[in-house]
């Protein structure tokens, strides 16, 4: 019995800040090494953003190597060595079977609850934190309380908190009514962190011109979709899959995930690409639109591509090409069927910005890593301060890994904090 009121009175007493994706990690890992943990959550639940990651499916890890995994991260990879070598994308996989969701591989290495329920993932966490005793509460922190360089609790409502440790893991500044809306970055400047400048990344394109907003809802599968820089002709992103055009712009899979590849979005130093019939040379094409004409020889243009092209996309196309859509079939010219060939196979869009950081998916930027251990998440700056999950400045591209780097990083934290002295 005095054993036992003397290892209680021993514990550790650590604040978890946030109860996302690596808050409820950070909790778990810092109950399971026996402190006694503390978990505050500003919404009336738990994980509400990780409810909506991958479309409601939650991608959770992406199932490669390190090295894979770090080629995936454009904002400070070197940082994350060690909380991957610590905390596998297998350990990932592993921890979540453990806690009865199952899970499943699709393309791209992205894995997902067999469910294909993100609320599997999130009652799965929140199980286990109570199952290791967290407390949890529903309550908005203000402030951390430190002094001599030292964190020693943290301030919610008028009320301060004594704790021994405090993990900060309140998220990035996207989609802000999930409760991420910054208060982390605010609460660590405060006490002198620096925080790097806040952008979006994973975020859709703002276009320039009206050629988008004429072709607004109209989605595109199986599309060549490529952006290269202007001034030089480098082309800086490709792949391959699904965009869909919208009032201002573009969005979509493939869109998102260009974005974490462009910086300085200026007006006019982008430009998108998009080949429309990525499956044909220009030569193949060519035959293709012979035949179709031959088959509506009496049509007029714009009467003639329902086979080619969506119905949506007819008119700008046309218009783009610069041929009056009234021609008919038997006049267009071997000229005109080149400037068509050529804008299928790269239909240009000038880009002018990204829409706004509420829309990210992640924020770019956010506590600057020089003033953490990589080795335990720790400030530099405030002992008993820890940080995990977005909050840092590292982001990386579509896959699960963003997630993968929350459950990584609140490992660490978790375990540091809880045998801080
Ligand atoms: C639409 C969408 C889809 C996504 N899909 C994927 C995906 O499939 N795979 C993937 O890897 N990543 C995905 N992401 C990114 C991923 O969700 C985030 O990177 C991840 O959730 C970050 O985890 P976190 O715990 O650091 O922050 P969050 O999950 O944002 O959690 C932070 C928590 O802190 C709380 N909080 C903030 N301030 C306070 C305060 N002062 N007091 C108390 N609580 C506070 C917030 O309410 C919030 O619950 C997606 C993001 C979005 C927006």
């Amino acid at each position: 019995m005095t054993s036992m009121i003397k290892s209680m009175a021993e514990a550790k007493r650590v604040a978890v800040i946030g109860g996302g994706a690596a808050g409820m990690m950070a909790a778990i890992r810092a109950a399971r090494a026996g402190a006694s943990v503390t978990l505050f959550e500003r919404n009336d639940r738990l994980g509400k953003k990780l409810r909506i990651t991958g479309k409601g499916r939650c991608n959770l890890t992406n199932d490669c190597d390190r090295e894979e995994f770090l080629r995936n991260v454009p904002t400070n990879p070197r940082f994350l060595y060690t909380a991957l070598s610590v905390w596998s994308t297998e350990d990932t996989k592993d921890f979540f079977e453990e806690l009865g969701v199952p899970l499943k591989t699709e393309r791209g290495k992205r894995v997902f609850p067999v469910s294909d329920r993100a609320s599997d993932v999130v009652s799965a966490l929140e199980r286990a934190c109570r199952a290791e005793g967290v407390e949890i509460l529903h309550r908005r922190v203000r402030r951390l309380l430190a002094r001599d360089d030292r964190v020693y609790g943290v301030q919610s409502g008028a009320e301060e908190i004594p704790f021994d440790a405090v993990i900060l893991c309140t998220g990035g500044k996207s989609y802000p009514l999930t409760g991420s809306d910054g208060d982390g970055y605010r609460m660590a400047e405060e006490l002198g962190h620096t925080v790097t400048r806040l952008c979006p990344s994973l975020v859709p394109l703002v276009a320039d011109g009206r050629l988008c907003a004429s072709m607004q809802g109209l989605s595109l599968k199986n599309v060549s979709f490529r952006v290269t820089e202007v001034a030089t002709g480098k082309r800086v992103f490709e792949d391959f899959g699904e965009l869909m055009f919208t009032h201002f712009g573009l969005t979509g899979p493939t869109v998102l995930s260009a974005s974490a590849h462009l910086s300085d979005i200026a007006q006019g130093r982008y430009e998108a690409q998009i080949d429309l019939k990525s499956a044909l040379d220009e030569k193949m094409l060519d035959a293709r639109i012979r035949s179709d004409f031959e088959k509506y020889k009496n049509r007029d243009l714009i009467n003639s591509l329902g086979d080619l092209l969506p119905q949506k996309m007819i008119e700008p196309f046309v218009s783009l090409c610069g041929i009056d859509p009234r021609k008919k079939i038997h006049s267009v010219t071997r000229e005109e069927r080149a400037v068509m060939v050529q804008t299928l196979k790269c239909l240009r869009i000038p880009l002018r910005g990204f829409r706004p950081l509420d829309e990210a998916i992640v924020t770019r930027g956010g506590i600057d890593v020089r003033e953490v251990r990589p080795g335990s998440m720790e400030s530099k700056r405030i002992r008993g301060l820890y940080f995990a999950g977005e909050i840092l400045d590292v982001d990386a591209y579509t896959g699960g890994f963003n997630l993968q780097i929350a459950f990584s990083t609140a490992v660490l934290a978790g375990d540091a904090a809880a045998s801080d002295d």
